[in-house]
């Protein structure tokens, strides 16, 4: 489980987050930060950090925000 950077942070990406992840897993993407699912230990010291709340638990997702847990996956995919 993990917790995960939905639409408010494509344009905004305040980077909040990654300063107080403690396990440093949060990564600036082209158009948004992502965290990465294989080593967030759903601390969830971003949710409460980010001013335009865009972080979610991976089981409080709406449907329509769930691409970006998909969307993070294959961002790290690619590193
Ligand atoms: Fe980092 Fe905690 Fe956020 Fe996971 S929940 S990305 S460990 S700050």
């Amino acid at each position: 489980m993990a917790f995960v950077i939905t639409s408010p942070c494509i344009g905004e990406k305040a980077s909040d987050c990654v300063t107080v992840c403690p396990v440093d897993c949060i990564v600036e993407g082209e158009d948004q930060y992502f965290i990465d699912p294989s080593i967030c230990i759903d601390c969830g010291a971003c949710e409460t950090a980010c001013p335009v709340e865009a972080i979610f638990h991976e089981d409080e997702l709406l449907d329509e925000d769930k691409v970006f847990l998909d969307k993070a996956k294959a961002f790290f995919e690619q590193q």
